[in-house]
C-alpha cells in the first residue's frame, strides 16, 4: 500500500494549488490524476487580481503575466462599464492568458516544492475510517489497480467528482443555460481599448475578451433559438452570425481556434468536509462563466485548506479543519449568486426588463463606490472571511496584502507559507521564530495567516488571551 500525508484527486488548477503549498510545508503530498498530460483546452480566460496576489505568494506572477494580456475594465450594458483600476490591490486589473498557462504553473510549482504528481492513474475506491482514508485507484490503459493510504484526502477532481460521490455528497442545484460556446478567434474589427466587451439582444449575447494585441479574442456567444446538446459541433458561421448580431456591427471574423459547447449548471455542495475528506474548486461548486470566477474560486479554496491541513498534521487542533468550511462555502455562495445575476442580465428577454438593465446599469456602475464594491467583490480583493469566533478585531479575516511595509510586498515576504507578525509603526524587532516585518503606515500590530488573511489585530504589548501569541496559539497549537 503506498502512503502520504494526503492525497489530492484532481491535478487541475485547485489540486496542484493544494499540493504544492502542503509539499511547501514539508508534508508528503500525492495527486493523482487522470489525464496522462495537462488538458490542453484554454476554458478560464482571466486571472482575477486577487489569484494573481496569491500566486505572487508562490513566486508565479511575474512569469505568467509575461504571457498575458492586463485589462482594466469589463464593458456592460449600455456604456456602462466595471473599473478595475481602482482596486485595492498592486495588481488593479484582469490577466488574460489561457488556463493552460495557469495549470503549467501551478504543476511546475507543486513538483518544485516535493509533491509527487501520478498521472493517468483515476481514482475508483475511497473507504475513511477514524485514522485515515484509503483510495483505490487504476491506471487508465488497465492494468492492476493500487491502493493508497493518507491521513487526509482532498477531492480536486472537478463538476463530475468521483469523491464526491463515493463520500455520499448531493451535489444540488440545476442546469441555468445550454448551449454556450466558447471560441478563440481572430477578429479584423474587434472592440478597441483593453476591456472586456459584453453585447446583447433579446435573442444573443457574446463576450469578447483580447487575449493578446494581434487580433485573437476569446468569444462567448449565445443565441435563444439555437439551443443544442454539448456534443453538438461548432459552427464558426454560427459564432460569427451571434457576435456580429451581439456586437451591432460586422466584427470580420477571419480565423478561429479552440471550441467548446457546454451548458451551465449552479451547484453547491452542503458541505465542504465529510470526516477526512475534503471538496475543492468545481467539485464543491459549479456556476456559469459569466464574471469569470471559476479557476479562481478553486485556486483560493485550495489556499485556505492547504495551511489548515499542514498544521493539524503537525500537531494543531483538528476543529480548525473546519474553518475551511466555514470561510469558503459562503464565498462559494457568493459567487454563484453573483455570476448567476449576471448571467440572468445578459440574458433577459422582456423588453420592459431590458430597457430598466440598460438604464439602471450605467447609473449604478456610475457610482464610484457601488462600482467599487462590486469590482472588489468579483476581483476577490476585498472578500473577508467572518471570523467572529477567532479573534474579536475589524480586522479579523481581512486580506492584509495591501499593509505597507518597510520590508516590501507582503506577498513576497510570505512566500514560505508560514505566519508573519507586523508590527506598529515605530516598534523593535520582537523575539520570536515567526517572520516579522515593520508597517510604515498607520494601524495596529497585526498577526496574518499563511493565506494573507488577519488572524488578530492589536498591539504588540498586549499579554494573555488578547494577546498575539494566543491567537497564534488557538490556530497551530504552538506557542510563539
Ligand atoms: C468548457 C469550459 C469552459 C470554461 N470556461 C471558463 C471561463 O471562461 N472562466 C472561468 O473562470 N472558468 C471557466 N471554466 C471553469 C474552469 O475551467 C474551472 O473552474 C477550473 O478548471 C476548476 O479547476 P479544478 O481544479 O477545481 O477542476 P478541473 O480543472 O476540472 O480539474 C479536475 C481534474 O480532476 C481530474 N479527475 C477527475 N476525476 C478524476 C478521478 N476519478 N481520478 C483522478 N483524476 C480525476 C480531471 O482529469 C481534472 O484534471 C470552464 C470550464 C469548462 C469545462
Amino acid at each position: 500500500m503506498e502512503q502520504a500525508d494526503v492525497v489530492v484527486v484532481g491535478g487541475g488548477p485547485t489540486g496542484m494549488t493544494v499540493a504544492g503549498d502542503l509539499a511547501r510545508a514539508g508534508r508528503t503530498v500525492t495527486v493523482l490524476e487522470r489525464r496522462p498530460q495537462i488538458n490542453p483546452s484554454s476554458r478560464a480566460f482571466v486571472t482575477m487580481p486577487r489569484t494573481l496576489e496569491l500566486l505572487d505568494s508562490r513566486g508565479l506572477a511575474e512569469g505568467l503575466l509575461a504571457k498575458g494580456n492586463l485589462v482594466g475594465a469589463v464593458h456592460l450594458f449600455n456604456g456602462a462599464a466595471l473599473d478595475l483600476t481602482r482596486l485595492p490591490s498592486r495588481y488593479p486589473y484582469g490577466l488574460i492568458t489561457p488556463q493552460t498557462n495557469v495549470d503549467q504553473a501551478l504543476e511546475d510549482y507543486a513538483r518544485a516544492q516535493g509533491a509527487t504528481l501520478l498521472r493517468g492513474v483515476e481514482v475508483i475506491g475511497l473507504e475513511q475510517d477514524a485514522d485515515g482514508v484509503t483510495l483505490t485507484a487504476r491506471p487508465k490503459d488497465g492494468g492492476e489497480p493500487t491502493t493508497w493510504r493518507a491521513s487526509y484526502v482532498v477531492g480536486a477532481d472537478g463538476t463530475h467528482s468521483t469523491v464526491r460521490d463515493l463520500v455520499g455528497m448531493d451535489f444540488p442545484g440545476k442546469s441555468v443555460l445550454r448551449s454556450v460556446v466558447l471560441a478563440d478567434v481572430r477578429l479584423e474589427h474587434g472592440p478597441t481599448g483593453d476591456g472586456l466587451t459584453l453585447g446583447s439582444t433579446p435573442e444573443v449575447f457574446g463576450f469578447l475578451v483580447p487575449y493578446r494585441h494581434d487580433g485573437w479574442y476569446r468569444s462567448m456567444t449565445w443565441d435563444r433559438r439555437r439551443q443544442l446538446p454539448d456534443d453538438a459541433p461548432v459552427d464558426i458561421a454560427e459564432v460569427r452570425d451571434v457576435l456580429n448580431r451581439a456586437m451591432g456591427h460586422d466584427v470580420g471574423l477571419a480565423e478561429a481556434g479552440w471550441t467548446s459547447r457546454f451548458h451551465c449548471d449552479e451547484r453547491q455542495v452542503a458541505n465542504y468536509r465529510a470526516g477526512r475528506v475534503f471538496l475543492a474548486g468545481d467539485a464543491a461548486h459549479a456556476h456559469s462563466p459569466m464574471g469569470g470566477q471559476g479557476m479562481n474560486t478553486g485556486i483560493q479554496d485550495a489556499v485556505n485548506l492547504a495551511w489548515k491541513l499542514a498544521l493539524v498534521l503537525d500537531g494543531a487542533d483538528e476543529g480548525i479543519l473546519d474553518t475551511y468550511h466555514s470561510e469558503r462555502h459562503p464565498i462559494g455562495r457568493r459567487v454563484l449568486f453573483q455570476s448567476g445575476a449576471m448571467m440572468r442580465a445578459v440574458t433577459l428577454k422582456p423588453k420592459p426588463a431590458r430597457w430598466l438593465r440598460n438604464r439602471l446599469a450605467p447609473r449604478v456602475l456610475g457610482i464610484r463606490r457601488a462600482s467599487d464594491v462590486i469590482a472588489g467583490s468579483f476581483s476577490g480583493v476585498t472578500l473577508r472571511y467572518k471570523n467572529g469566533s477567532r479573534g474579536g478585531h475589524d480586522l479579523v479575516g481581512t486580506p492584509a496584502t495591501q499593509t505597507a511595509l518597510a520590508e516590501g510586498p507582503l506577498t513576497r515576504l510570505q512566500r514560505d507559507g508560514g505566519f508573519m507578525l507586523i508590527r506598529e509603526p515605530g516598534t523593535p524587532a520582537i523575539l520570536t521564530d515567526l517572520a516579522q516585518a515593520q508597517r510604515i503606515d498607520h494601524g495596529p500590530a497585526l498577526l496574518v495567516r499563511p493565506d494573507g488573511y488577519v488572524a488578530w489585530a492589536g498591539s504588540t504589548l498586549t499579554e494573555g488571551e488578547a494577546s498575539w501569541h494566543h491567537a497564534l496559539l488557538r490556530w497551530t497549537g504552538k506557542a510563539s
